[in-house]
């Protein structure tokens, strides 16, 4: 089973979320922080990291002597990321997706493979039980999707020991990379709160999810702030509330240094207990998925 915890913004409290459902998950279980420009699932779970590796992507390098100026690969890159102008030919490195067509195309074969650095990939094992494994955008890099990629081939290539369930911590919004990471799930679960602000980005994401047709619940954070807003919304549109997790200033406090909530508060370990079975019930998936990343 994997379980992508999204939210239409930022705060919501699902970095919360994931660290404490990995702590009482009751099946081995792997925690992803596939928020590769700001990774913070690792401040709370606290893994040992057992391995990293970088992870690039595939450009093309380019042989002047050889180009004719043809603009074949030019033509057919979606993302202007190489043109020709006149007789010069150029290449954006920055802007390319490695879909390798360009190299393919070249009827002189004047592109060759060359590989731009996206960030690293890190992986290990918190509290000798939870798989754990990140990206990590290198700073400078615009595009996200691509790593978030190789973190999760990393996970489906790792030694097929045991099947693990994983848990996904998304980035927030709707963009690029929020979808990015929910694609590989099985389901979708929406944190968001009760106010104004987060029933309007919260609305935004079940819109932008909507189209992958893949089961969606939602969780509330800071229950008892703001109005009844997310509720109606959830009652119209038939989203099963799995959880409310209450306002409470102990839960800043235990997140504000750096503790899973479900560790720190007992009544926060029964809330996420139970959480676990309401996901179980709701999103009955087969763990199939085969990882053992301390291999
Ligand atoms: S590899 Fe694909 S995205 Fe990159 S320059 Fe070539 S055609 Fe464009
Ligand atoms: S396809 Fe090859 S020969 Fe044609 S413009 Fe591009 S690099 Fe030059």
């Amino acid at each position: 089973m994997i379980v992508a915890i999204a939210s239409g913004k930022g705060g919501t409290g699902k970095t919360t979320v994931t660290g404490s459902l990995a702590w009482v998950w009751n099946r081995k279980v792997t925690a992803v922080d596939l928020d590769v420009e700001e990774p913070n699932l690792h401040l709370f779970l606290k893994p040992e990291i057992l391995g990293r590796e970088v992870a690039a992507l595939e450009v093309p390098v380019a042989d002047e002597s050889k180009c004719t100026a043809c603009r074949a690969c030019a033509d057919l890159c979606q993302f202007k990321a190489i043109s020709v102008l006149g007789s010069v030919l150029l290449t954006f490195p920055e802007m390319c997706h490695g879909c390798g067509g360009c190299i393919a195309v070249c009827p002189e074969k004047a592109l060759s493979s060359g590989t731009r650095e996206l960030g690293e990939i890190l992986w290990g094992r918190a509290a000798g039980r939870i798989g754990f494994c990140m990206g990590r955008l290198r700073v400078g890099e615009a595009m996200s999707p691509p790593l978030m990629r190789a973190v999760m081939e990393k996970l489906a290539s790792a030694s097929p020991n045991a099947p693990t369930d994983v848990l996904i911590d998304a980035p927030p919004g709707t963009s690029c990379p929020a979808i990015n990471a929910v694609l590989p799930s099985d389901a979708i679960v929406l944190v968001t709160e009760p106010t104004p602000f987060g029933n309007h980005d919260f609305r935004l994401a079940h819109a932008a999810f909507r189209p992958l047709e893949k089961p969606m619940a939602v969780i509330i954070n800071r229950a008892g702030l703001g109005d009844r807003s997310v509720y109606e919304y959830c009652h119209s549109e038939h989203l099963p509330i799995l959880a409310e997790i209450p306002f409470d200033r102990r839960l800043a406090e235990a997140y504000s240094r750096g503790r899973i909530v479900a560790e720190a508060l007992p009544a926060m370990n029964q809330v996420f207990t139970e959480l676990v079975c309401r996901l179980r019930e709701w999103a009955p998936v087969e763990s199939v998925r085969e990882v053992a990343l301390d291999a």
